[in-house]
């Protein structure tokens, strides 16, 4: 892809895996880049080795997005840096533990970080993108949104808020020349497990994709418009005969009669 001036990204999470993955990638193609998450160190060596490889400005902003001060930090920064034209909501946290099992401080800082967070982010950056008619929200959910059975259940709640926000604002936003997108990663190796409490090398190789692979089929998809990004997803007529069914069901989801398989008296 040629390299073009093409404004800069704020990325979420851009101190390891998949946030560090689209920051190469991001600058490669000609974006300038404000890298946010708490690890300094690992921000500021990531920002050099961008800088010296591609040229491109790359500004480091520590913050904790769990934190209301941090968070309104990055907040402040997407509504007054008009040279924003893509934000990047990555940072995110999870695990594969029951309700039994898990610790409800961790479950409240999961929602704080996955949901809390990244719409607080996109209500501050989407103004600005919508008086400058430019501009591009990408969200990173997980297949688990579809599937929230799968790992820990607030995780998997959290993934399809993530989802169903990202289909929604496509519907408010396109007509302003807004692009909008939602990846839904399956299993790819990252800290992110690790950190979970279930280390990558536990799971079954055959379904764990690299980071580096995962970011580009996403960002295929994204320079081709579509809206919900499955890269480890072979057999997407599947996932487009579930999508049709759910668009053939929003027309009968209301009704001022109570459904004929209820009894009344
Ligand atoms: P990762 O390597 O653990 O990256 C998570 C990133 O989020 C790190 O840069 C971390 O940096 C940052 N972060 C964590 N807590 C933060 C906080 N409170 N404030 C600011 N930044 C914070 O894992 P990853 O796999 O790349 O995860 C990226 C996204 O992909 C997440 O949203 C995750 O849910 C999603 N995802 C991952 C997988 C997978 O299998 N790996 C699958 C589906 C979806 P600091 O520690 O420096 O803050």
């Amino acid at each position: 892809m040629n390299k073009e001036h093409r404004g800069t990204a704020l990325i979420t999470g851009a101190s390891s895996g998949i946030g560090a993955l689209y920051a190469e990638r991001l600058a490669r193609r000609g974006y300038d880049l404000i890298l946010v998450a708490r690890n300094r160190e690992r921000l500021n060596t990531l920002a050099s080795r961008l800088t010296t490889e591609t040229q491109q400005n790359v500004e480091v902003l520590q913050a904790d997005l769990a934190n209301p001060a941090g968070l309104s930090q990055v907040e402040r920064k997407l509504r007054e840096d008009a040279s924003i034209t893509l934000l990047l909501n990555n940072a995110g946290i999870g695990t594969h533990t029951t309700l039994l099992d898990s610790d409800v401080e961790r479950m409240a800082e999961m929602i704080s970080l996955n949901v809390t967070a990244l719409t607080r982010l996109t209500y501050a950056a989407v103004p600005g993108f919508s008086a400058r008619q430019q501009g591009a929200v990408i969200n990173i959910s997980s297949i688990v949104s579809l599937a929230p059975e799968l790992l820990n259940g607030v995780y998997g709640a959290s993934k399809a808020y993530v989802t169903a926000f990202t289909q929604s604002l496509h519907k408010e936003l396109s007509a302003q020349g807004i692009s909008v997108q939602a990846v839904l990663p399956g299993a790819t190796a990252t800290d992110f497990w690790a950190t979970g409490g279930l280390p990558v090398e536990n799971l079954d190789p055959t379904i764990v994709m690299s980071a580096s692979d995962l970011v580009d089929g996403a960002l295929q998809d994204f320079d081709n418009g579509v809206l919900i990004s499955m890269p480890s997803v072979h057999d997407l007529e599947q996932y487009e005969a579930f999508e049709a069914s759910r668009q053939a069901l929003l027309p009968h989801l209301s009704n001022h009669q109570l459904a004929p398989r209820y009894h009344t008296n």
